[in-house]
């Protein structure tokens, strides 16, 4: 396999935020769980937050795609995958678009985000094909939080709600960071803060990550979106977030750079291209 350079991840690693960029490839639609923040919904306008993306494309066409982005943006040392849905309601995609990639690209750094619902059976694949960096959204560590958070969880055919859905997905998640750990991969937790919903609990949800070995959280202020359960919740400024960060920075380090980006997310975290290039992978879709 390559060897790497792992430190080139602009959102591990803030020192290298304005030298390396990273793309998105849009190839996991479906998702295994219902969030009660996430509308998702496929776009060419010009909004950036996670789930909304100009196309979605087939592993071979994020493969096309992949080599029109570098020849544009010879900047990209990252490529991930982060939905729309989620990667491993996606898996054969998901792992395909990895396959293509480690051939053609072995030099990027691979990236995936996921919920951590159905992450686990594909630990040792991920790990096999070079993945670097692996991202968990983790809200909440208890499930009377987590079911305020989650309308349902999927598992298989089976659909959970409540309190039950909520411990499987807790399980589930706190198994992946511990299962990646093992395997020598970088990971990152995704906390959202929605007020009045968890903002007095991520300090806990920092503390459980770290004892399993998480190495940094990235703390996301809830981005209220219509039609969805919070919709009216207020979005937290900064008085709320920083001290948060503050506290939970003792147990494990802060991200504070994150841009909420899309899920066709391109180029530097500073200057994204994916409007831009969002003519390039309706092409590349077709
Ligand atoms: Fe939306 Fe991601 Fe939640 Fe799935 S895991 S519902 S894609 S925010
Ligand atoms: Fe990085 Fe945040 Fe963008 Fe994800 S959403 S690519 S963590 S800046």
């Amino acid at each position: 396999m390559t060897k790497k350079d792992t430190t080139k991840h602009p959102c591990f690693n803030k020192a290298e935020a304005g030298s390396c960029g990273r793309v998105h490839l849009p190839v996991a639609p479906k998702c295994n769980i219902q969030c009660n923040y996430c509308n998702r919904k496929y776009d060419c306008v010009n909004e950036s937050r996670p789930g909304v993306t100009s196309g979605v494309l087939k592993p071979f066409q994020a493969a096309e795609y992949m080599d029109k982005v570098l020849e544009k943006e010879p900047r990209i040392t990252v490529a991930g995958i982060a939905g729309p849905g989620d990667p491993f309601a996606n898996p054969a995609e998901t792992l395909e678009t990895m396959r293509l990639l480690n051939k053609k690209h072995p030099h990027l750094l691979f990236c995936l985000s996921s919920n951590g619902m159905g992450i686990l059976p594909y630990l040792d694949d991920i790990a096999e094909l070079g993945v670097s960096h692996v991202t968990i959204t983790i809200s909440a560590v208890d499930p009377k939080i987590g079911a305020k958070i989650y309308s349902w969880v999927k598992d298989g055919k089976v659909v959970y709600r409540g309190e039950q859905g909520a411990k499987i997905l807790l399980e589930r998640q706190l198994a992946a960071i511990k299962g990646l750990k093992e395997r020598g991969i970088t990971v990152k937790i995704n906390s959202i803060v929605i007020p009045g919903i968890n903002d007095d609990h991520i300090v806990e949800v920092a503390k459980v990550c770290s004892e399993l070995g998480a190495d940094i959280q990235n703390m996301i202020p809830l981005k209220p979106t219509q039609d969805t359960p919070f919709a009216e919740l207020p979005e937290p400024g900064r008085e709320t977030v920083l001290p948060l960060r503050k506290e939970a920075g003792e147990y494990i380090e802060q991200m504070t750079h994150c841009k909420r980006c899309r899920a066709d997310a391109v180029g530097l975290l500073s200057d994204d291209q994916s409007v831009a290039l969002c003519g390039t992978l309706q092409a590349c879709s077709k």
